[in-house]
């Protein structure tokens, strides 16, 4: 079973793979660990990754990019609106609401989703870890930012259900990249002592995120997140793009902000410009030729400037690694050490800014590419049952306090509850108890949404149905059971009816009676609490903190309090019954719906398929033509007459011309037609030169083993001691089918010599090759029949015993000499890291 991490990143993605040697990164085709996110449509295929990137400019309507940011969110997020005009592609309302992609693909106007888009990427990355992997890939842990919100975090889980993955979790970026960090560190402090808490700084392209976690030994918790959610290296591009912006239009009146293709031109080579000044304070050229309207440019900028223009931006680095120390009440002699990852961290000023905030030099020890995708690796690693990795627990956190809402029939009012406070451990259940006569509506949100980087505060509506007023017609206990998942979502996961059954025979009302009693005074007991008449919110039980765990403890509570004390004698039976609960989520996919967009990514991919063999054999036809061309007038020219030459350089020609003209574009069974038909005419030609090639070694072979039989012969007749036990009958028989062989040797090569080369040879490489083996049967049996056996004299055995113990010496150091190689292959090659205790079962 493959075990596969992916950093889903806003500019590029990368994959991990946990091996029995331990995690490894892979490249895809083009050799490189980053895959672009990004996906260009075509006529008749899409783009994904590097292929896609290479068209941002000159297919740029059609070629999508920084979309990451757009899961669960609606058309009219104001987030969306602000990209929107900054963007090559079309942005669009989809009938849900929800924001989709514009694009021409196999000429026609298509609509996609963002979990289509980013399905597309991963099948891309699926791929590519397939081909590293050589078998199919199916389960991965997938990064998503600390502060996704529900509808974001779904968004992202349906799209990898588009590619046909199994998300065994959702990790958030900042974690991963401590699991990455912890997991190998041998020197973390015991469970008993003061953990080490270390800070991890993870700025992107697209955002800037901070986490501080506490590691014991094989234990790691996440205490506070914070973030900036639009600051990344994207936003030092925008700076130096809209400095050029001016600058140019100014110098050389050009209105760059209305043509997106110079736009996208300047986007790049200030990325660049922004890559060179981290490394070069010195005053640094941009030159872009031909930008437009034909218009070579020209400007300069140095890393003083550059920075004075950021000033801004770099204020912001601040404030999100304040917020996490306040969060979790550290101070920053408290910190260990502050890790960076994130290739905007390599901008000096952003490193220095960090550096200068706690007052200690920064931890770069982490792969600032790839951390996220290696920790993604260990944490599927973990939950594969396919390997065995050192035991390590992973506690993550509840980003935004959320609450719950219902409405209270009783008090006409709405009544709500705060589930899960901020910074709450996750993942995490709790179960609370309601009091209700009828089926009833719970409504999730995020109760603090001025710190949402999200428009919208709703997360879901969760309809618990069936339920129904106990016999006596007073209210039913309903247990609900509330979780933050695995993957750092909320629901509403089960909910059960209380039933409550008096027994019937010999048993005293009173003691029914009075339990029914208690259980009134509990639900009053609640009513005062929640001041409501119906007992709505009666209590919220906290679990354990591991959801295995807190299963049973929600069941074994669950029995306290159903179960009647037994000073009372149990006169009162209960029973649970599950009830079903609708959800309503924001910006939920539609199983259908999701069902259709696996089935059309299914399309897509069979499409590219199909495409890729399309072009290989197009492709195929074109090499043929340039090689046999080639070759024509090389290697293969004696090979065939000049009139065959002529004409079929000139049906090579006109493949060619055809190729650019009504070849340029036709199905795949035409080129391997037309490759067959050119075949045809080059085969004999290739077959005479590779015979060629092939028959001086072979008439050499037979020559070789002909003298060897004579030389045996005459060895014979000379009475050579070797030979004196044949018998000389059989010798005569090697004598005549030596000869034999050897006129026939001689009559093809005669016959082979005379023969022009344009001409299919007299014999063939392979014939000659037979004859030698015929030969080497008859013969060779006779000529090595082997000496009878001499019975050696007594006394001679014993120098041979005394060799004994000289071959034993050297059996025992061929012995040992293995036992070194076995050693040796078993050792791990030195720049291999290995992965705690993993094993493959
Ligand atoms: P996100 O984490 O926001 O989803 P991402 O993971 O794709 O985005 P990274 O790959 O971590 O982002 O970083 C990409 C950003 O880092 C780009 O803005 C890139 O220009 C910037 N970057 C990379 N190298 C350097 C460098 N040497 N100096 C300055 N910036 C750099
Ligand atoms: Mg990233």
């Amino acid at each position: 079973m493959s075990v596969v991490g992916i950093d889903l990143g806003f500019q590029g993605c990368y994959v991990a793979v946990a091996r029995a040697g331990g995690i490894e990164t892979i490249a895809n085709e083009y050799s490189d660990r980053c895959t672009p996110s990004c996906i260009s449509f075509g006529p008749k295929n899409r783009s994904i990754g590097a292929a896609a990137k290479s068209q941002v400019i000159s297919n740029a309507k059609n070629t999508v990019q920084g979309f990451k940011r757009f899961h669960g969110r609606a058309f009219s997020d104001p987030f969306v609106q602000t990209e929107k005009a900054n963007l090559a592609y079309e942005l669009v309302q989809l009938p849900t609401g929800s924001a989709g992609i514009k694009v021409m693909y196999m000429e026609e106007e298509r609509n996609f989703t963002v979990e289509q888009i980013m399905g597309m990427l991963l099948t891309k990355l699926k791929e590519t870890a397939e081909n590293a992997l050589k078998k199919p890939v199916l389960d991965c842990v997938v990064s998503v930012p600390c502060f996704y919100t529900d509808a974001e975090r779904r968004s992202v889980m349906d799209a990898t259900q588009i590619a046909g993955l199994n998300c065994l979790k959702l990790i958030n970026e900042t974690t991963a990249v401590a699991l990455a960090y912890g997991i190998y560190k041998q020197d973390l402090p015991a469970l008993e002592e003061k953990p080490r808490n270390v800070v991890f700084v993870d700025m992107g392209h697209s955002a800037y995120q901070v986490s501080v976690c506490a590691f014991n030994k094989g234990k790691l918790k996440v205490l506070a997140t914070a973030f900036d959610a639009t600051l990344g290296g994207r936003k030092f591009d925008e700076m130096l793009v809209g400095y050029f912006c001016e600058e140019f239009g100014k110098k050389y009146k050009l209105d760059i902000k209305t043509k997106i293709r110079p736009l996208l031109r300047l986007h790049q080579e200030c990325e660049k410009l922004k890559k060179l000044m981290s490394a070069n304070a010195s005053d640094l050229p941009m030159n872009i030729e031909c930008f437009m309207n034909d218009i070579d440019v020209s400007g300069t900028m140095n890393r003083s400037e550059f920075l004075e223009m950021c000033d801004g931006l770099l204020a912001r680095v601040e404030p999100p690694l304040r917020s996490v120390l306040e969060q979790a009440k550290l101070k920053k002699e408290d910190i260990y050490a502050v890790e960076i990852i994130g290739g905007a961290t390599r901008i000096p000023a952003v490193k220095e800014k960090i550096s200068k905030f706690f007052g200690k030099e920064i931890s770069t020890t982490l792969n600032a590419d790839e951390a996220v995708a290696r920790g993604c690796a260990l944490q599927c690693a973990i939950l594969s049952p396919a390997f065995k990795v050192r035991e390590f627990s992973i506690t993550d956190l509840v980003p935004y306090p959320i609450s719950l809402r219902w409405n209270s029939p009783a008090e006409e009012g709405i009544s709500d509850c705060e589930v899960f406070p901020k910074n709450h451990p996750a993942p995490f259940s709790k179960v609370l108890t309601f009091y209700r006569k009828e089926p009833f509506t719970l409504e999730a949100y995020y109760s603090s949404p001025k710190e949402l980087p999200y428009p919208d505060p709703a997360i879901a509506h969760f309809l618990v149905q069936k339920v129904t007023p106990q016999t006596d017609g007073s209210s039913s206990k309903v247990k609900v059971k509330v979780r933050v998942n695995i993957h750092g979502i909320f629901s509403v996961s089960s909910a059960s009816l209380v039933e409550v059954h008096k027994s019937d025979e010999n048993e005293e009302p009173m003691e029914t009676d009075q339990h029914a009693k208690e259980e009134e005074k509990m639900q009053i007991d609640q009513e005062e609490q929640q001041k409501t008449e119906e007992q709505q919110q009666a209590q919220t039980e906290n679990k354990t903190e591991s959801e295995e765990m807190e299963t049973s403890q929600a069941d074994s509570k669950d029995k306290k309090v159903d179960q009647p004390p037994q000073a009372k004698k149990a006169k009162v039976k209960t029973t649970t019954v599950d009830l079903p609960i609708e959800n309503q989520l924001v910006w939920q996919i539609g199983k259908d719906m999701l069902n259709l967009y696996i089935e059309n990514e299914g399309k897509m991919i069979m499409q590219d398929k199909l495409e890729k063999e399309r072009n290989d054999a197009k492709n195929a036809v074109e090499e043929y033509v340039y090689d046999m061309r080639d070759k024509l007038c090389g290697i293969y020219e004696k090979f065939v007459c000049e009139d065959d030459r002529n004409s079929f350089t000139l049906k090579l020609e006109d493949t060619e011309n055809w190729l650019y003209e009504d070849g340029e574009d036709q199905p795949k069974q035409v080129y391997i037609d037309k490759l067959t038909e050119l075949k045809a005419l080059g085969q004999p030609i290739q077959a005479r030169f590779q015979e060629s090639e092939e028959r001086p070694k072979a008439f050499e072979d037979l020559g070789k083993q002909i003298q060897q039989y004579m030389k045996a012969v005459h060895a014979f007749k000379a009475k050579d001691e070797q030979y004196d036990h044949l018998d000389v009958e059989d010798i005569a028989k090697v004598e005549k089918n030596a000869n034999e062989a050897m006129e026939w040797m001689n009559n093809k090569l005669n016959l082979q010599n005379k023969r022009s080369l344009t001409l299919d040879p007299v014999i063939k490489a392979k014939d000659i090759q037979a004859k030698t083996k015929e030969l080497i049967s008859f013969c060779n049996p006779i000529v090595t029949k082997p000496k009878p056996k001499v019975e050696p004299p007594k006394e001679e055995q014993k120098p041979a015993e005394q060799n004994g113990p000289v071959e034993g010496q050297g059996d025992a150091n061929n012995g040992s000499q293995a036992t070194e190689q076995t050693t040796n292959a078993a050792a791990p090659t030195p720049t291999e890291k290995k992965l705690p205790e993993m094993d493959i079962d």
